[in-house]
């Protein structure tokens, strides 16, 4: 056990000594990587959609269902209070993280999806005819269906902030949209097809000139960059476990108090009500108005404990090796000749590509026959497909267990399915 943890403080020094990241001591962390996929070692190139899960998390899931699992908030019993203190801490640890100013500003979810949704709803009473809302070209499906559907109830009308070549929005249009009609402002803080950062403290302060609330998802900037929401001012910001290294199923809304007192709840149900009679209902205070029923206990304790491993790593260390392994793959993919990257400005660690003549579906199949996990496909972002006229791109997103050796096998792969191909 000694030399174990006297071994291990060696490693961190020598990695400090030489400004290292310990990639290697991180992998052991995620059991997954040791896996082969159709017998070759696996290289998981697609933490986009999801990223993988460390021991601590799994640890902690096991932790739950094996010595704690019991309902919350209304238990006298032990395992009742332990689990509610859990829960509760788990929180308190991501009000910390985004740095929201209360805890019952943040909300627990099922995911992204489910916290745009919510807000969907939350505005239907609020907007009337003649309002606008302004979502980006760069969004997620997911952030686009909800406003129509909220246009089509309320006769609110959606508009866009268009995108340029780049892959950045064109913020002078956006200054042109903008008016005092505009209600709401909706973006993502980093594009989960290009990984695109986008200005949000800009964006928020000229929708807040004209009193528009914004939202932000931030599903794709959480597992890199570590969002403020009081710096960056938004009303609300959403995002889910699954991409920062926790579990599926879980999420967050954080919202500004101000606006969560003043939107109905989402759902009816037993958490969320104070008092129960058949002439009135009242409701229960912040968070437990929007959090009707069982939540996903384990998942809200597992993200805690996911965000916790990531701050230990750091996330400004995690962004400037994620950063390496970009510089390093995109310039190795583009000295493939016929290869196209869409989207080129200031970004996360995620390469949207395409080669000539190279259907993107062909492509992933033989990658993954070489163990390369890519996605392929419009990403859930058809509209940013239909902006450069393509079916999809190749997609490849690192996340800091990522290693440059892998790199090197991915190009490798791309190299053997181009000559397969053409
Ligand atoms: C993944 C993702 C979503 C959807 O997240 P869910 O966890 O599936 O609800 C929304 N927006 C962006 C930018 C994403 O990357």
């Amino acid at each position: 056990m000694d030399v174990a943890i006297m071994v291990c403080l060696c490693y961190f020094c020598i990695s400090k000594m030489y400004k290292m990241f310990p990639v290697e001591k991180i992998r052991t962390d995620f059991p997954i990587l040791q896996r082969q996929v159709n017998g070759k070692p696996l290289v998981y190139f697609d933490n986009a959609a999801t990223s993988q899960t460390p021991q601590v998390v799994i640890d902690a899931i096991v932790d739950y269902y094996s010595n704690y699992n019991a309902n919350i908030h209304r238990g006298v019993h032990t395992l009742s209070q332990e689990a509610t203190d859990k829960y509760e801490g788990a929180r308190i640890k991501i009000q910390q993280h985004f740095n929201a100013e209360k805890a019952y500003e943040i909300i627990f979810t099922s995911g992204t999806t489910h916290g745009i949704n919510m807000i969907a709803a939350g505005f239907t009473d609020i907007l009337t005819k003649g309002d606008e809302i302004i979502v980006s070209a760069l969004e997620h499906h997911s952030n686009i269906v909800p406003w129509q559907m909220l246009c089509e109830k309320t006769g609110a009308e959606l508009k866009v902030i268009p995108m340029l070549e780049n892959g950045t929005l064109d913020m002078n249009a956006f200054d042109e949209i903008l008016s005092n009609n505009t209600k709401l402002v909706f973006c993502n803080h980093v594009s989960n097809a290009l990984g695109t950062i986008n200005p949000i403290k800009e964006i928020t302060e000229k929708a807040h000139q004209v009193g528009a609330a914004v939202l932000i998802d931030g599903a794709q900037a959480t597992p890199h960059i570590k969002p403020n929401v009081q710096e960056l001012d938004v009303d609300f910001y959403v995002a889910s476990a699954h991409k920062i290294c926790g579990p599926t199923g879980v999420g967050i809304l954080y919202g500004k108090e101000k606006w969560l007192q003043k939107l109905p709840p989402y759902q009816g149900g037993g958490e969320m009500i104070e008092t129960v009679t058949f002439k009135k209902t009242t409701y229960a205070g912040l968070p437990h108005k929007f959090e009707a029923g069982t939540p996903n206990i384990c998942g809200g304790i597992a993200f805690g404990v996911a965000l916790d491993y990531m701050n230990t790593i750091g996330f400004d260390t995690i962004a400037t090796y994620e950063n390496e392994l970009l510089e390093y793959a995109t310039r190795k993919l583009l000295e493939i000749e016929g290869t196209t990257i869409y989207g080129t400005s200031n970004k996360t660690a995620v390469i949207s590509f395409n080669i000539e003549r190279i259907h993107p579906y062909d492509m992933g199949a033989i990658l993954d026959k070489l163990g390369v996990a890519v996605r392929t496909g419009h990403h859930c972002a058809q509209p940013i497909m239909s902006f450069y006229n393509i079916p999809g791109t190749i997609r490849a997103s690192f996340a800091f267990y990522n290693t440059k050796a892998e790199i090197d096998i991915f190009i490798d792969a791309v190299k053997k399915a181009k000559m397969m191909l053409s």
